[in-house]
């Protein structure tokens, strides 16, 4: 047995279907009276629902939380909050809505209920972001993380098959990288061999019937493990590589994930083989690069980074931006390494 070192964070989880009708209460235990409730607009209704439940105690709402948090958002939900005299948080959505509720968190200290309706895992986090321009800062901060966190797989079958698509693989991303970090535990690679597993059975059939309750309610089970690895594990190249790509050339949060894990898998293979092994037994297959990739075909996910509109000549700048960061590797990577690496993922070629 090598030593680790496991944290575990404070948290109360209810899970199942229809458990979203317990979110007052836990509001409630919470000891909230005077609740700001944040939502994204496509989940219109069932915040319409949740505010009817809660009654005098929702006094404030936000409809529209975006992701990536602004400055300006994050300035503006922190007044309505003390605009309202606000005592409580629920966040009913995706990371966008968990992320603004986090901005308020941090700001006045209210305790949040969250109710995730992706499989991004932003609930389990303790970790925020603000964005002011092109540069978004994350920190950790304690009174970021949910008090309480509802899941409640009803909530996602209106998910997109394309969203499902792209919140699966970034959870999956986050089970993956847990177990070649630089510190896991074997608390974490339990949870993240049982989350990518649950992911991996789970999205498939969720993508191609929006509304099988077992299919949403795995990948959701497999979604709250992945945000719980992510909350206490260090993460590598695949989420510095996203990082790059997104911040300075713009690329999507989901889709990215989806054409990059494969290839960062590949390169890191002969540098782990104890997690490759473990990400292929949770997938059921025999090499976890490939499949990975066979994944995120089978999801209808993009297949290389031209499809996402990245041109080949900004491969050079990223791979420079890439190699140039201070992360965790298992293998370290020079700047060819990532070109090699980005090359592939942009024609989309099976690693
Ligand atoms: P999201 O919250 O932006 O949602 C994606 C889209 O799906 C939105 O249009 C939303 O309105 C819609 N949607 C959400 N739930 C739906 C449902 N059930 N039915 C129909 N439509 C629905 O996406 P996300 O990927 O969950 O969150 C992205 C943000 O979260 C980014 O800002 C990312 O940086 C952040 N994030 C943070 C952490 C963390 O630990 N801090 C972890 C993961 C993601």
């Amino acid at each position: 047995m090598q030593p680790f070192t496991h944290e575990t964070l404070p948290g109360r989880v209810l899970f199942g279907v229809g458990r979203v009708d317990e979110v007052p209460l836990e509001a409630e235990r919470l000891g909230s009276r005077r609740i700001l409730v944040i939502t994204t607009p496509s989940l219109k209704n069932e915040a319409d629902a949740l505010r009817l439940a809660l009654g005098e105690r929702a006094v404030a709402s936000w409809p529209d939380a975006r992701p990536h948090v602004s400055r300006a958002d994050a300035d503006r939900a922190r007044q309505t909050a003390r605009e309202h005299q606000v005592d409580g948080l629920i966040a009913l959505g995706g990371g966008s809505a968990i992320g603004l509720a986090k901005a308020v968190a941090v700001d006045d200290g209210a305790p949040m209920v969250a109710v995730p309706t992706t499989y991004s895992g932003s609930e389990m986090t303790p970790i925020y972001g603000i964005t002011e321009g092109r540069r978004k800062k994350t920190a950790r901060d304690e009174r970021a993380l949910p008090k309480t966190v509802v899941y409640d797989p009803c909530l996602t079958t209106g998910l997109p098959p394309a969203v499902t698509a792209s919140t699966g693989m970034n959870a999956l991303a986050h089970c993956v990288e847990a177990l070649y970090s630089a510190s896991p535990s074997p608390l974490s690679k339990l949870q993240a061999v049982e989350g990518a597993s649950a992911l991996a059975g789970g999205l498939t059939s969720a993508v191609h019937a929006s509304e099988d309750l077992d299919a949403r309610s795995e990948a959701l089970y497999g979604a709250y493990l992945a945000g719980a690895v992510l909350a206490v594990t260090g993460m590598a190249i695949h989420h510095r590589i996203r990082h790059v790509l997104g911040g300075t050339f713009g690329l999507p949060h989901g889709p990215t994930n989806s054409v990059i894990l494969p290839h960062v898998v590949r390169f890191n293979a002969p540098a782990a083989p104890e997690a490759m092994k473990s990400i292929a037994d949770a997938l059921d297959v025999r090499d976890a690069a490939g499949g990975l990739f066979d994944l995120a075909r089978d999801l209808g996910a993009p297949a290389g980074l031209a499809d996402l509109d990245m041109s080949e000549s900004d491969l050079e700048e990223a791979a420079h931006l890439v190699a140039d960061g201070d992360y965790y590797n298992p293998r370290p990577a020079t700047q060819s390494d990532v070109l090699g690496l980005l090359a592939a993922a942009h024609v989309g070629r099976r690693p």
